[in-house]
């Protein structure tokens, strides 16, 4: 029996690489259905290519195209958020993998728990938004959450065969980003054109971004909380520029185990498909006499100000972490499109901190509500 996995976000860096795993393993997976939010283009030619039983475009104005591409197959075609929400409870859906961007993953990936399908999650703004809610729904629908951002698999994979062994500490690995060595003079005047050129790694641009910042580093913090129960003190953030150690965990008798390998997010989008199995893949093998020079560095959290943010976030718990996640939604928009300086984002997001009510135990409602909130006050100060 093939797995049946559904993509949200096919279109994407994430998605794009699903898609490359599952053509390599035809005999063990297959893309049950499709989805993309606007590049109906490149979704027709993975629909003709994969064909699986269903596509979904968000956009609705790209639907008439993509029924017409798709119309001499059978593949069900489907539009809008709300087909988005509904075609992960298809019966045969196995996996879900939410490679999607944003907050716009919340509701998808509930659905799927509902419907008790297994999510691999790349879509870590679903956590940091509501990570109390998703455990609480995986806890109650029995459904397994499989890490595939790369630093959060490799902790998941140092964790294999360690059951009933308290985690001392998990340590994040982070590149640093383009700017790791740049002053805050340098910084204040730093583009988007910078920002989006990653040393290591070729992703989405809103995550490029976040790289630049930091502030993905702080939601893989808050990730870690909830995909491995861990206390705040527990984690800890190393810059290693390299990024050949994907992550650690330090156990109780002081033994660290490490994860390495290549810097290829197919081996965690693989991973989190096979798990706990290992399938044999193509990818490019780890060099160690190209890698002579790892080394290890603090992170600076005065000129990487988001991270203490989403520290401070994670130490409120709340709603904060929704705050965060929405001001920072606005403000990365708002870069990629020379409204704001990079250094400007991290004002933005703390005032947003301050001034969005805070709820201590939020309900679904409550997230919503927040978001709305906070997207609204961060607006108000770009004007
Ligand atoms: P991307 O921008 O390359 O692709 C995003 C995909 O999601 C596209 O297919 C797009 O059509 C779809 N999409 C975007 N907004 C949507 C919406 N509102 N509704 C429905 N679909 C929407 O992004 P990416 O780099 O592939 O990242 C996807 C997710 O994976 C993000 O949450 C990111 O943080 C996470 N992630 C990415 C990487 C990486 O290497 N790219 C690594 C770790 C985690
Ligand atoms: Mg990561």
């Amino acid at each position: 029996m093939k797995k049946q996995i559904a993509i949200l976000g096919s279109t994407g860096s994430i998605g794009t690489q699903a898609l490359q795993v599952i053509e390599e393993h035809p005999d063990l997976y297959e893309a049950y259905a499709l989805t993309a939010n606007n590049k109906v283009d490149l979704l027709i030619e993975q629909a003709r290519k994969f064909m699986p039983e269903a596509v979904v475009i968000v956009n609705e104005a790209k639907y008439p195209q993509l029924k017409e591409a798709l119309s001499d197959l059978p593949i069900k075609v489907y539009a809008g958020e709300e087909a988005l929400c509904q075609i992960v409870e298809s019966a045969p859906i196995q996996v879900v993998l939410t490679a999607m961007v944003g907050y716009a993953g919340l509701r998808p990936t509930m659905n799927a728990i509902r419907a008790g399908k297994a999510i691999a999650l790349a879509n870590k703004e679903t956590l940091v938004v509501a990570g109390e809610l998703i455990n609480s729904m995986a806890n109650q629908y029995h459904t397994p959450v499989l890490p595939v951002d790369s630093e959060h698999s490799a902790v998941f994979q140092c964790l294999a065969g360690e059951m009933g062994n308290p985690i001392e500490k998990v340590i994040l690995t982070a590149s640093g980003g383009p700017f790791r060595t740049y002053t805050m003079e340098q910084l204040r005047t730093v583009t988007k054109e910078q920002a989006l050129h990653h040393p290591n790694w070729s992703m989405g641009a809103k995550i490029t971004i976040d790289s630049a910042s930091m502030m993905n580093k702080g939601f893989e913090v808050i990730e870690a909380k909830w995909l491995f129960g861990v206390r705040p003190d527990q984690i800890e953030v190393v810059v290693h520029p390299q990024s050949v150690i994907h992550s650690m965990v330090q156990f109780e008798d002081s033994a660290v185990k490490a994860q390495l390998g290549m810097p290829d997010m197919r081996l965690p989008i693989q991973y989190a498909f096979s798990y706990p199995d290992r399938v044999k893949s193509s990818f490019e093998r780890l060099d160690f006499s190209k890698c002579t020079d790892l080394t290890f560095e603090q992170p600076d959290t005065k000129r990487f100000r988001n991270l203490a943010l989403a520290y401070e976030a994670l130490h409120q718990a709340g709603n904060m972490p929704c705050i965060v996640n929405a001001a920072n939604e606005v403000v990365v928009a708002a870069f990629l499109k020379d409204q704001i300086s990079f250094l400007g984002m991290s004002d933005v997001i703390e005032k947003t901190m301050q001034k969005v009510s805070y709820i201590q135990t939020p309900t679904y409602e409550d997230y919503v509500a927040t978001d709305a909130e906070a997207r609204r006050i961060a607006a108000e100060q770009l004007l």
